[in-house]
C-alpha cells in the first residue's frame, strides 16, 4: 500500500496535516487566516488513498465562532457535506460525520489523487477568463480600481455609459474569499449581461450603468483565507473607515463609488449555517425609511418570481439587529448614498426547498441564481430613486 500524502501547494490550498499514516484515522487541522484567528475554509489534495476507506478528521472543527443570536439555528457542520473532485471540474458531495463538535469527512476515493474542499473553488484564473471575456465585448469597459497588498488588481467591469437619468448599479462579490459561490454567481450574472440576445440584459445596459467588482479580495482567495485579506482584515467590517483598518481594497472600491455615485448595490456572500438563499436589506440603518423598506420587499418578491431557489419565508436568522453595523458594505453604502442595497447569502450546504443529494448547492446553481438576479434588478430600476 502506498503512503498517504496531503498537499496544499496550490492557489487557495489550506489545511494543516497532523497525521496521515492510517487512512481510517487521518488527522487534520483547519488553518487560521494568517494574522486573524478566522478559520473554516479548507482545500487539500489527498494522494494514495484510491479504494481505501478514509476517515479524515478536523481536530479543531469545534473552534468556530458563531454569529450572535443564532442559537436556534443548526451550526455550520450540521447537515453539511464537503465536496470532492478528481479533475477540478466536477465537485461531488461526499460523506461526513459530526460527533461531539468534531467533523470528519468519510469517503472511499475512486482515484489516486482527490481534492477535498469546503465548497467548489472559484480559481483566480477563472476570474481572469471572465474579465477577458467581458473585455472582448464592445458593451463593456474594464479598469483596475487599485492593487492589493499582494499586487493583485481589483478588476471592475462597467456595462453601459454614465449619463443623464441612468441609474448607477454596483454588484460585488468575494469580500470573503471562502465564499466561492459568489464567484460562480457573478459569472452567471455577467454572462447574461453579455448576451446580445437577452432582452432583460439589453434593457439594463440601455437604462443603467452597471459597475461589477467580481473579486473584491483576490489576496484572500489566492492565500486560501476564510474571511480576511493579506493584512488580516475582514473587509466587510472595514467600510466605515477603510484607511484606518488595513483595507485598501475597500478604500479603492469606496473611492470609485464616491466618484460615480450609487443608486443600487448588491453584495454577494455565502453563509455557513443557513440551508437556503437569504436576502438582507437596509432596514436597520439610521436613515431607514418606508420607501427603502418597500423597495426591498418588492426586490424580494421579484427574485422569488425569478427563481425557485429563493423563497421569502425564511426570516432573518436570530431576528433583525436593532442597529445596523455600518462597518458592513451593504449598510454603509445604503446610509451614505440613501439607496437600496441588498445582501445576498447563498448556502454552503444544500438548498432545503429544492435539495440536490449529488451536488448540494453548487457552482451551477449559483450561476443560475446570478442569471436570475437580473430580473428583480431590472424590475427595481424605475423605482430606485
Ligand atoms: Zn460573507
Amino acid at each position: 500500500m502506498p503512503d498517504l500524502k496531503i498537499s496544499t501547494d496550490f492557489e487557495g490550498g489550506s489545511v494543516e496535516a497532523l497525521d496521515c499514516r492510517d487512512p481510517g484515522a487521518i488527522r487534520l487541522a483547519l488553518k487560521p487566516d494568517g494574522r486573524s484567528p478566522d478559520l473554516q475554509w479548507f482545500h487539500f489534495r489527498l494522494h494514495g488513498a484510491k479504494g481505501r476507506d478514509c476517515r479524515i478528521t478536523f481536530e479543531n472543527s469545534d473552534r468556530l465562532a458563531r454569529l450572535a443570536g443564532r442559537d436556534e439555528i443548526p451550526d455550520c457542520w450540521t447537515g453539511y457535506r464537503p465536496v470532492a473532485s478528481h479533475d477540478g471540474a466536477e465537485w461531488l458531495r461526499v460523506g461526513a460525520d459530526y460527533r461531539d463538535g468534531i467533523f470528519s469527512i468519510v469517503d472511499r476515493p475512486l482515484h489516486d489523487s482527490v481534492d477535498y474542499a469546503y465548497f467548489a473553488p472559484y480559481p483566480l484564473a477563472r476570474h481572469r477568463a471572465l474579465v477577458d471575456r467581458a473585455r472582448r465585448s464592445p458593451r463593456v469597459a474594464h479598469d483596475v480600481l487599485g492593487l492589493t497588498p499582494d499586487g493583485h488588481p481589483i478588476d471592475r467591469l462597467t456595462f453601459g455609459r454614465a449619463g443623464q437619468g441612468r441609474r448607477r448599479l454596483w454588484i460585488m462579490a468575494r469580500q470573503h474569499p471562502s465564499e466561492t459561490m459568489g464567484g460562480w454567481f457573478l459569472e452567471g450574472l455577467v454572462d447574461r449581461l453579455l448576451d446580445p440576445a437577452d432582452p432583460v440584459a439589453a434593457g439594463l445596459r440601455e437604462a443603467a450603468v452597471i459597475h461589477i467588482v467580481p473579486t473584491a479580495n483576490p489576496d484572500g482567495c489566492a492565500r486560501g483565507h476564510t474571511r480576511t485579506n493579506a493584512l488580516g482584515m475582514n473587509l466587510n467590517r472595514a467600510w466605515a473607515d477603510p484607511a484606518a483598518t488595513d483595507a485598501p481594497e475597500v478604500a479603492a472600491i469606496r473611492d470609485a463609488m464616491e466618484a460615480e455615485g450609487v443608486d443600487f448595490c448588491l453584495d454577494v456572500h455565502g453563509d455557513e449555517e443557513l440551508p437556503y438563499n437569504f436576502l438582507g436589506g437596509p432596514l436597520e440603518i439610521p436613515s431607514r425609511n418606508e420607501g427603502l423598506r418597500r423597495r426591498f420587499v418588492d426586490f424580494m418578491r421579484g427574485l422569488e418570481a425569478a427563481s425557485p431557489d429563493y423563497v421569502r419565508r425564511h426570516p432573518y436568522p436570530g431576528g433583525a439587529p436593532e442597529a445596523a453595523d455600518l462597518r458592513m458594505a451593504w449598510n454603509w453604502i445604503a446610509e451614505r448614498f440613501g439607496c437600496l442595497t441588498v445582501l445576498l447569502e447563498m448556502p454552503f450546504k444544500d438548498q432545503i426547498d429544492v435539495p440536490d443529494a449529488r451536488y448540494g448547492w453548487s457552482p451551477q446553481r449559483s450561476a443560475r441564481l446570478g442569471r436570475a438576479m437580473l430580473d428583480p434588478i431590472a424590475a427595481a430600476l424605475p423605482g430606485l430613486r
